[in-house]
């Protein structure tokens, strides 16, 4: 039965994410009538407590390695301690202004934005405080956040989304996980003078090429990161110096704060999916090559889906649905050769198949190209770690894999993709002359 308030709309996005808002502007610029639902702010993890305002505390932290490096270049500078509650209110006010941004975009795009957290009435209806929305098509677009592990005291420590809006950075944490966010944040402390400890309890950055982590965790380590491996949290509790960790091995850390890093899970609670008959899978809802779930009318895209939990890709699968389903120009997203970095400190960007996955698929096929070697930045500072460069290559010297760690590593690797995308060979890579000097000419001359 039509509730008699019921508003009606071509689409209801539920989430204003990076997923949401791409899907939602698509589809209205396609003539779609569109709402948007969404319970905290506009812009979702990546413009309010992910990928945007991280980067700017990366920029933030790195400029304290700047300074130090400053007289050998002739900048005499003194030693500075730098005032981490200037950053963070002037991170704040740039995700302020984002948000702003984004809201502004979705007025001029015609979409309607509602208030509050939607809560499934049924397949097509969603509750948002008093309001009733029907979506004619739904896309569940909710993204993710901060997993708490089941640990005595998991209550006593920061998650991500806390950093964001701390007053000022505590002079010591303890951080717990060696994920992207725990590696991140950690090398954003120490750059920004926070005694940092990382507890990692298998590896470092699981999953990435393990060469180029080790190059990574060389470079944490010589910078003063103190990363304990092969041990875990126990427990976390009060001491006089703020928190204390007790570890598996029986010893313990004591700082000021600490962090944990463990991951993060799509977010499901409130959305009443049973009522909507929306299949989940462990705590993910899965979704078919055209982003529809196990219910006809209802889409997902992003974290929510589990999948690869990055913002572009986030952002093409909303677009891809929007094209597909609301202007006639159906399209996939292609999940296949998703660049990715980590933004420590030396930086670590990659595309492809790291060395060991590549020996699994092809065996005595792989062949091996690196480079080590500090780049011209570093002659006269005469410190900072080093850059490694990889290329992984397959049957016929195909690139399978490109991995860097060192400067500018993102932005290298993001050109790269564009040539192992069009199938690029070693050969291809070694017929590009080099621009000189420069860290990257290393992948077109190396043996
Ligand atoms: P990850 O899944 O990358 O890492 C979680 C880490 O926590 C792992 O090292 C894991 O160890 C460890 N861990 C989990 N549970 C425990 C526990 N109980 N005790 C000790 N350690 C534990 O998650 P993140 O939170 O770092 O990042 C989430 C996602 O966000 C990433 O997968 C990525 O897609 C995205 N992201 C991307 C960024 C980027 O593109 N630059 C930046 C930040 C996030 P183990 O490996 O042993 O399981």
């Amino acid at each position: 039965m039509a509730h008699p308030d019921e508003q009606r709309f071509d689409l209801v996005v539920v989430g204003a994410g990076s997923g949401g808002l791409a899907a939602a502007k698509r589809a209205a610029s396609h003539g779609a009538s569109v709402a948007v639902v969404e319970g905290s702010r506009v812009g979702g993890t990546c413009v309010i407590r992910g990928c945007v305002p991280k980067k700017l505390l990366v920029y933030g932290s790195a400029v304290g390695e700047q300074l130090a490096d400053a007289p050998s270049y002739g900048w005499p500078v003194p030693p500075v301690a730098p005032q981490t509650h200037v950053l963070l209110d002037h991170v704040r006010r740039e995700v302020d202004r984002l948000n702003n941004i984004h809201e502004a975009a979705l007025d001029r795009a015609g979409v309607a934005l509602v208030r509050g957290w939607g809560r499934f009435l049924d397949a097509r209806r969603l509750q948002v405080g008093e309001q009733v929305l029907r979506g004619e098509t739904i896309l569940i677009a909710v993204g993710g956040q901060p997993v708490r592990p089941n640990l005595p005291g998991a209550d006593l420590a920061l998650v991500s989304d806390d950093l964001f809006l701390l007053e000022r950075f505590p002079s010591s944490m303890v951080i717990i996980g060696g994920g992207y966010i725990a590696c991140e944040f950690a090398c954003i402390l120490q750059g920004i003078g926070v005694t940092v400890t990382q507890i990692v309890r298998r590896q470092l950055l699981r999953g990435f090429d393990r060469g180029c982590v080790a190059s990574v965790e060389a470079g944490m380590i010589e910078k003063g990161l103190v990363v304990l491996k092969g041990v875990s949290p126990q427990a976390i509790r009060s001491s006089t110096m703020g928190r204390c960790v007790v570890l598996s091995d029986g010893s313990s850390v004591e700082a000021e704060a600490v962090l944990l890093a463990t991951g993060r899970q799509p977010r499901l609670e409130g959305l009443n999916l049973e009522a909507a008959g929306v299949a989940v899978e462990g705590v993910r809802i899965p979704v078919d090559d055209d982003q529809r779930t196990n219910v006809g009318h209802v889409f997902a895209v992003g974290d929510v889906t589990g999948r690869i939990n990055l913002t572009p890709v986030a952002v093409d699968e909303g677009r891809a649905f929007a094209d597909s389903r609301f202007g006639q120009k159906p399209r996939r997203t292609d999940h296949g050769l998703v660049a990715s970095a980590v933004f420590t400190q030396p930086e670590l960007a990659t595309v492809g198949l790291s060395e060991e996955e590549a020996r699994r698929r092809h065996g005595e096929q792989v062949q091996v190209c690196e480079a080590r070697f500090r780049s011209l930045s570093r002659a006269l500072p005469k410190t900072g770690s080093r850059c490694h460069l990889k290329l992984v290559l397959g049957p016929r010297e195909r690139v399978l894999g490109c991995h860097m760690v060192g400067e500018h590593s993102a932005e290298i690797i993001q050109m790269a993709a564009i040539a192992m995308g069009m199938g690029a060979t070693k050969a291809d890579f070694d017929r590009t002359m080099a621009l000189h000097p420069s860290i990257s000419e290393e992948f077109v001359t190396m043996a």
